[in-house]
């Protein structure tokens, strides 16, 4: 039985037609789940109660439990249990702009980088589209808000589950759904091109961020084995692409970790990679874990590197840092939990 929360408004409109229904009806049943927020079928009064009574055949309205939360300043942490009893995580941050919501995409991750707690518990599986629906309801409805950010950089990859968060997406930005505009949505990856080509073919709105973390191959190698399969060339190729077919800027994240990544000679090689492309650099303090021996850089050679970068008119910003405190670094809730 399937879990209504997967369905996007094309789906369920194929479900009703093929029941000999009004397409309709899925714009009716949308507005039920993401507008009022119903959590029965027999609730959705104004379809008739065959329709429901078929429904309640084919479909669950499962959610997912919490499991716990907690909370830091302007961030508060969800560790949230699955049907299955395997765990997710989701990171509320409070902007002045608004709430941004992190989602996780897999139970575990076998992108294997060397720096994430994630990689440290490998991929169990991949999560459904409505298990990634259900922990921005869950979120809304626990601390009662609204969220108008949504970024793709929970635990797992998400282009290594890309159907399913490309139905996400198709939910979430849907005005008849959760009506999460798509310049509020980000995706982030560690550069499976053949996937980045895919989602550009797809023409959408969504914010793109590349996490590089290194400036060249030797480097990145070490650091992302991804870069063994998709090598810096070909990655910076189809980001060129990207951006001159969908005439949206990308992201890069980079995360500054002490004396491996952090020179003067890594800002500079960085500097010449991304000169002249529409991009800007997210730098990142390195959220340390007590499981992974890299240190986090100093202030001031955090300060040198966005210099460096700015100098060669490179856009640049550096990550305000949320969840060192409750252990918001991806993946790190989940696995302490785990050994708990
Ligand atoms: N797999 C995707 C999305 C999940 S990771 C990706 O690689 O982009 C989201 C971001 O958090 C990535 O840029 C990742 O490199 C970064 N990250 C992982 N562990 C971190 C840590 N301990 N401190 C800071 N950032 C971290």
């Amino acid at each position: 039985m399937k879990n209504i929360y997967g369905l996007t408004l094309e789906q369920l409109e194929q479900y009703f037609l093929s029941h000999n229904e009004k397409s309709f009806k899925a714009t009716q049943v949308f507005e039920w789940l993401y507008k009022r927020r119903v959590s029965s079928f027999e609730e959705m009064t104004n379809i008739k109660k065959e329709t429901l009574e078929q429904m309640q055949k084919d479909f669950n309205m499962t959610s997912i439990h919490l499991l716990t939360k907690t909370e830091g300043k302007d961030v508060v942490k969800f560790l949230f249990g699955l049907e299955d009893s395997n765990k997710v995580e989701a990171v509320l941050m409070k902007h002045d702009y608004g709430n941004s919501l992190c989602v996780s995409t897999e139970v575990g991750c076998n992108m294997g980088c060397a720096f994430c707690e994630s990689g440290r518990l490998k991929k169990v599986r991949h999560l459904e589209t409505h298990e990634m629906v259900l922990q921005i309801l869950a979120v809304e409805a626990c601390l009662n808000i609204r969220i108008s950010h949504v970024v793709l950089m929970g635990i797992g990859e998400p282009f290594d589950n890309y159907d399913n968060v490309i139905d996400f997406i198709s939910i979430i930005n849907s005005g008849k759904g959760i009506d999460i505009g798509a310049r509020h949505i980000t995706v982030s990856t560690c550069g499976i091109v053949p996937k980045i080509e895919a989602f550009m073919e797809m023409d959408k709105q969504v914010n793109l961020a590349i996490s590089l973390h290194a400036p060249n191959n030797t480097l990145r190698n070490q650091l992302m084995p991804i870069n063994k399969v998709y090598p810096i060339e070909k990655l910076i190729d189809i980001l060129k692409k990207y951006i001159e077919r969908t005439n949206r800027r990308v992201t890069f994240e980079y995360i500054l970790l002490e004396n491996v990544n952090d020179t003067d000679a890594c800002a500079l090689e960085l500097a010449n990679l991304l000169k002249g492309m529409n991009c800007y650099v997210n730098l990142i303090p390195y959220n340390e874990t007590s499981h992974i021996e890299f240190k986090k850089s100093k202030q001031d050679t955090i300060m040198r590197f966005y210099d460096i970068l700015k100098k060669n008119k490179i856009n640049v910003t550096v990550r305000r840092e949320f969840g060192s405190k409750v252990m918001a670094a991806c993946g790190q809730l989940r696995s302490n939990y785990e050994e708990a």
